[in-house]
């Protein structure tokens, strides 16, 4: 009996699709989501009581692996003096100084409870700013589920988009442009066209959500030159990124300053948290003292911003990042040489604590190489290795990610069943 099944078959019954967020329904991959239970360091377990190595964390936020002792301790605590006020609190201040500590482009911050929250703010506070209201993203990028946002690129270089999903009038979207990613003459060539109306150009400077597709430098830094000139704000959605590429984010590892960032994920350390900041000459357009107007009820609720407050307690320890890098690439390696011994074509990389591999030969710049890779294979690996006790992303359009708790013995296990899973491919 398949327990997961069982709770699936009645989870459709009252939610629907059965789940709270589309990926989590295995469509990409087919088969049975798997319903947790609990996790533990670098385990997740499911409804069957199974066991697996667990190198998705929760699409991120589990940088330090499932409750750890300390952040738990933390949040046990703070829950003592109650979960929520709708009032100031010094938490707050204490954890808008340590954003700020560590992603100095932001000079200030509002904190807010999802990336779709923090990216829809940010876009609003841009236009507010600029007083203009075309935006620009990129084929690829994901940043939540405004409705501005969910635009895909039409056919043609420079091109207007269409809606992603029903719902979304071309109304809405009319002033959203889609480039290609990593292309500097389209970005040029658009810049000149179209500059001063561009309110916002955002991007994910490491794209997580086209599998993982790293900006190319030169590129990032024209569009920081091209946003400066045009006195357009850049904004870097660095939910995915922040605090899991580098300490820093991005911004850290290509010394590029946004006038906006947006963070979520890892610095909620699994509560509903993010935020997004910036400069201080932009921020304080935002209400009560400027005239673009965000609120939230549960912003800055005192558990979210204390496990994030003890996420960052842990990760901003020496060689965190240097030893969490180390283990991504000690993955990625493992598995480069695994599929080449069975002359799979395979490639990977990895960024700090993210990672993606593809069934191609050459590592993808943009969304269009992404689509070239052997979407069979990867089913059938992801199904082998959920099988073998491995849980990777459900999507060969995700990320993978690690966490400090994934020892080199747990990375070896997790290996020895990549190389099972190789061989049954050929
Ligand atoms: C996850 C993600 C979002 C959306 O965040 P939610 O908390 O799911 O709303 C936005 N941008 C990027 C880059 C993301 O990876």
């Amino acid at each position: 009996m398949n327990n997961n099944q069982i709770l699936f078959d009645q989870a459709k019954q009252y939610i629907p699709g059965g789940v709270n967020s589309p990926v989590r329904a295995f469509n990409a991959v087919g088969g049975t989501p798997l319903f947790i239970t609990k996790g533990k360091g670098a385990y997740v377990y499911d409804a069957n009581g199974k066991e697996y190595i667990d190198m998705v964390g929760s699409w991120g936020p589990m940088i330090v692996g499932h409750a750890h002792p300390y952040v738990l301790e933390k949040i046990t605590a703070a829950m003592q003096n109650g979960l929520s006020f709708g009032a100031p609190t010094e938490l707050e201040i204490l954890f808008a100084q340590r954003l700020i500590q560590h992603v100095p482009s932001m000079e200030q911050v509002r904190l807010v409870s999802s990336g779709t929250e923090s990216t829809m703010s940010a876009i609003r506070l841009a236009r507010g700013y600029t007083n203009r209201e075309m935006i620009i993203k990129f084929a690829g990028g994901y940043h939540g589920h405004a409705d501005c946002l969910l635009v895909k690129a039409g056919s043609g270089l420079v091109t207007f988009g269409h809606p992603t999903s029903a719902g979304v009038g071309q109304a809405i979207i009319q002033h959203t442009m889609v480039l290609e990613y990593n292309d500097i003459e389209v970005l040029s060539r658009t810049f000149k066209e179209y500059g001063d109306k561009i309110a916002a150009v955002i991007i994910e400077p490491i794209a997580g959500n086209m599998n993982l597709v790293p900006a190319n430098l030169e590129f990032l830094q024209t569009l920081r030159k091209l946003c400066t000139d045009y006195q357009s704000v850049l904004i870097f959605d660095e939910v995915m990124s922040g605090f899991r590429a580098a300490l820093g984010g991005a911004q850290e590892i290509y010394n590029i300053k946004p006038d906006l960032t947006c963070l979520a994920k890892v610095i909620g350390g699994g509560m509903p948290l993010a935020a997004f900041g910036g400069k201080k000459e932009i921020m304080q357009k935002l209400a009560p003292v400027g005239n673009v107007y965000q609120a939230g009820t549960l912003s800055g609720n005192p558990i979210a911003v204390t496990a994030g407050l003890a996420t960052l307690d842990l990760i901003s320890q020496e060689n965190f990042f240097s030893n969490l890098t180390n283990k991504t690439q000690y993955f990625i390696d493992g598995l480069i040489t695994l599929a080449k011994q069975q002359s799979i074509e395979f490639c990977a990389q990895s960024v700090g604590g993210m990672f993606g591999f593809y069934f191609m030969k050459y590592l993808p710049n943009n969304l269009q190489d992404v689509e070239k890779a052997d979407i069979n294979k990867f089913k059938k690996f992801f199904h082998g290795m959920l099988e073998n006790g491995v849980y990777l992303a459900p999507s060969a359009y995700e990320a993978g990610f690690m966490s400090s708790q994934h020892s080199i013995e747990i990375l070896d296990e997790a290996l020895n069943k990549a190389k099972l899973v190789f061989n049954s491919l050929v």
